[in-house]
C-alpha cells in the first residue's frame, strides 16, 4: 500500500474537539480525547459499500461526497471489495 498517499488524505485532528486521532483500522480513526470516530475518504467509501453493497462510483460519490476520480483510484488499486452493478 502507498502509505505516503494515505498520509495525505488522513484527518489529523478530531473535528469536534481537535484532539489527536488514533488509527483503529485503515481509513478509520478515533479521537483520543472524546472518542469521536472519524473516517477518511477511503473509510467513507468502504463503509458505504459495507452498508449498501456495491454501487456505481457516481452513486457512492453522491452519497459520501468523495470525488469519483478518487473512488476509481481506490478500485484500481484494489483497495475495495467491489462488484459494479449494471
Ligand atoms: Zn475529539
Amino acid at each position: 500500500m502507498d502509505e505516503r498517499w494515505n498520509e495525505l488524505v488522513k484527518p489529523r485532528r478530531c473535528n469536534k474537539c481537535h484532539g489527536a486521532l488514533k488509527t483503529i483500522e485503515i481509513g478509520k480513526y478515533r479521537c483520543t480525547k472524546c472518542g469521536e470516530e472519524m473516517l477518511d475518504n477511503y473509510g467513507k467509501v468502504r463503509e458505504y459499500i459495507r452498508e449498501y453493497g456495491s454501487a456505481p462510483a457516481v452513486e457512492i460519490s453522491e452519497a459520501t461526497g468523495v470525488p469519483t476520480s478518487e473512488i476509481k483510484k481506490y478500485l484500481q488499486e484494489g483497495r475495495l471489495e467491489y462488484v459494479p452493478r449494471h
